[in-house]
């Protein structure tokens, strides 16, 4: 089963609509796939407008909300300090409940994280060690911007001191207006910096997000790419 997990070099820099792109690419090649945001925060339960509520509909709506999304927090802060504030704290285990729920009798699944890698869950315990828990390959999703060099090198960096196995960046094209040298120049050079993965520019979409708008533009985009690096690192899993 292909297992991925989709972290950003920072909040609000495309990781839901990749992820979508991901799901509508994956079910058109054929796969049973199940999306999964682990804990959203700034909406509340059931929300439409919620990334939860996006790649439910992306992988086809079949599964339950709760399970796609356990915890939903109404401030819009990290999870640990969101929770915190609303009384609460994260559940991993429902976390993992939720999580073997939605693979059962699926090809893949697509989890996204909620704003950067190390972004915490608990004081001790950020996403990195998440995805490492439920042994997701990592897609790294790269706003075009200014800063983007650093923030995906320490991303990067992060994820493989924890173990996790990167598969692709795929950088984020960000409105609004016209390209200047930096958006420009960011793609070759992060290709340069990553040389052993691919690096893959990814278009800014207008929303509303129709499914085959979505499997269109992670086709053109060449995201088949990280299907591909994903199949290989579970080939390399079971050989160990
Ligand atoms: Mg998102």
């Amino acid at each position: 089963m292909i297992r991925l997990g989709v972290t950003g070099t920072d909040t609000g820099v495309g990781k839901t609509m990749v992820a979508a792109a991901l799901l509508a690419l994956l079910r058109q090649r054929g796969m049973r796939v199940a999306g999964m945001k682990p804990v959203e925060t700034g909406v509340a339960p059931g929300d439409p407008a919620s990334d939860a509520a996006l790649l439910r509909a992306a992988a086809g709506g079949y599964d339950l909300p709760e399970d796609v999304c356990p915890l939903t927090l109404p401030e819009p802060l990290a999870p640990w300090v969101a929770a915190r504030r609303a009384g609460t704290d994260v559940d991993i285990d429902a976390l993992d409940a939720a999580f073997e729920r939605l693979c059962e009798g699926r090809d893949a699944i697509v989890v996204e994280g909620a704003g950067g890698l190390l972004v915490p869950l608990a004081r001790d315990l950020a996403f990195d060690s998440l995805f490492r828990r439920w042994r997701l390959g990592l897609i790294v999703v790269a706003g075009n911007r200014l800063g983007v060099l650093n923030h995906a090198l320490l991303t990067v960096r992060a994820a493989r001191a924890a173990g996790l196995d990167v598969q692709g960046i795929v950088l984020n094209s960000l409105p609004p207006g016209e390209a200047g040298t930096v958006e420009q120049t960011n793609g070759d050079a992060l290709a340069e910096i990553f040389q052993d993965l691919p690096v893959l520019p990814f278009p800014c979409l207008p929303g509303p997000h129709d499914i085959n708008v979505l499997a269109e533009a992670a086709e053109s985009a060449g995201l088949d790419a990280l299907i591909h690096a994903a199949r290989k690192s579970l080939r390399t899993d079971r050989n160990l």
